[in-house]
């Protein structure tokens, strides 16, 4: 009988090779490396190749090419530093079916592998949960639809650098056609359907900002690139590229991908609405219905695991839309609610939580008929219809926990008309209250609306 190996260095080194390639990054290769040099050093030294290579596809999984690949435009791009070129760049880079034999990865590569899957992925969870199942968090899409994704990134990804281009006599040039090109409509409709989606969470961080911009401007943010995108996104922040105010007169679809992509679809006779279901086999729970009004929304309900989005929804405008009476209009009032929402800590990260709001909202009172339940899932419509009934009073017990100064209630409450035009009014008296009824007591000082 054999005896088992008590430890590491007893194990034939064909294991430890073994072992090595499963390690998830190159973090966890240093430590392994440094932890013990004598076992996984010195094999480590055997195959240093193959055992990094094997990393980087546990990094970047089945689209190892295509990241790799996008590394590779970016670097020749850089190269170029900005200046004109002559040559097309397609041809010097290496395809996706031969890059995996043409470049090596050494650690700075698997570095930026692992930084730009990361990117990939949060940006899949967040594609996932408003695509594909609205009940998680992480993403759920199946390991095809995955692919799809993380392949159709990447190669936009690539569409970004080469708008950079420009050749010798300052022109665009055809490389972005080109690109585009050699894709079959089905991997091209996936190319579009993550453009789309940028701009839908470029757009929803400028929602959630209370920003004004439009759809040009969307589309423009989203040539900072899919990192910028998730970043700007996850901390509130302000794209780059933002023009501010926007050109009222600049093209919506001024950008090569943009018209590279027009002429090739028009040649090929693809449909935009194709492009919808180009990543996805299936969508959980799409035919689910609303609690309330039973509207088949899918998708787009709104329950405890997306509340956190209600605010890439409804801006805080929109929220302050649905205060009593003429609270809307009292400017006190508004900016009030709205620099609330916006706040930042000396950190400059966000202090207010949508998720937070919507379920205190729903907690506010106990509804008889179980018609409001956070536990269930609602409409966007029924859900701006509790806010209208709510909001109001949630705004009212949200102050009462900001220790401010209290102010005497006017007589006419929140449906006061001077409010809206008298500032000192609407800074002296608190409007969040019901009005009076009845002849009102002659109170000296007290206001004539
Ligand atoms: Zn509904
Ligand atoms: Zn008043």
């Amino acid at each position: 009988m054999h005896r088992r190996p008590k430890m590491l260095t007893e194990l034939p080194t064909d294991i430890i090779d073994r072992i090595l390639t499963f390690l998830p990054d190159y973090r966890s290769l240093a430590s392994a490396l440094r932890s013990s040099k004598a076992t996984f050093y010195v094999t480590f030294q055997v195959h240093p190749k193959s055992i990094i290579k094997a990393i980087a596809i546990n990094i970047a999984g089945p689209t190892l090419p295509q990241a790799l690949r996008r590394l590779e435009a970016q670097k020749l791009i850089e190269e170029q530093n900005g200046a004109n070129h002559d040559y097309d760049l397609l041809t010097t880079l290496p395809d996706e079916a031969q890059i995996l034999e043409q470049v090596s990865i050494d650690r700075s590569i698997g570095h930026f592998l692992a930084v730009n899957a990361q990117t990939v992925r949060s940006l899949e969870d967040l594609f996932s949960i408003r695509y594909k199942d609205r009940t998680s968090t992480r993403s759920k899409l199946d390991d095809e639809e995955s692919f799809r994704f993380h392949r159709a990134m990447y190669r936009f990804w690539i569409v970004i650098f080469l708008e950079q281009l420009l050749d010798n006599d300052g022109e665009e040039t055809q490389e972005i056609h080109n690109f585009l090109n050699q894709y079959p409509s089905p991997q091209l409709r996936q190319i579009e359907q993550v453009a789309t989606f940028l701009r839908d969470v470029v757009s929803w961080n400028a929602c959630s900002r209370n920003d004004t911009f439009d759809d040009v401007c969307y589309e423009w943010d989203v040539f900072n690139g899919p990192d910028h995108v998730l970043r700007s996104y996850q901390h509130g922040e302000q794209m780059d590229f933002h023009i501010d105010p926007p050109p009222i007169d600049f093209e919506m679809f001024d950008r090569q991908y943009h018209r590279a992509m027009d002429d090739i679809r028009r040649k090929r006779s693809l449909q935009y609405k194709d492009r919808e279901e180009a990543i996805l086999n299936s969508v959980t729970g799409k035919d689910d219905q609303c609690h309330r009004c039973h509207l088949v929304a899918g998708v787009h309900l709104w329950g405890l695991t997306n509340f956190h989005l209600f605010g890439n929804f409804h801006s805080p405008k929109a929220l302050v839309g649905c205060l009593n009476g003429y609270l809307p209009q009292n400017p006190v009032e508004r900016d009030f609610v709205i620099q609330h929402i916006l706040k930042r800590d000396d950190e400059d990260n966000r202090t207010f939580n949508y998720a937070d709001m919507v379920q205190e909202i729903f907690d506010l009172e106990q509804d008889s008929d179980g018609v409001w339940d956070k536990n269930n899932w609602y409409c966007d419509t029924c859900m701006m219809v509790l806010c209208k009934t709510r909001f109001t009073r949630w705004w009212i017990s949200r102050k009462a926990t900001l220790d401010l100064p209290v102010k005497e209630d006017c007589w006419y409450g929140y449906n006061c008309r001077t409010q809206r035009h008298r500032f000192a009014h609407a800074q002296r008296l608190n409007h969040l209250c019901e009005p009076t009824r009845g002849d009102p007591l002659p109170v000296i000082g007290q206001p004539n609306p």
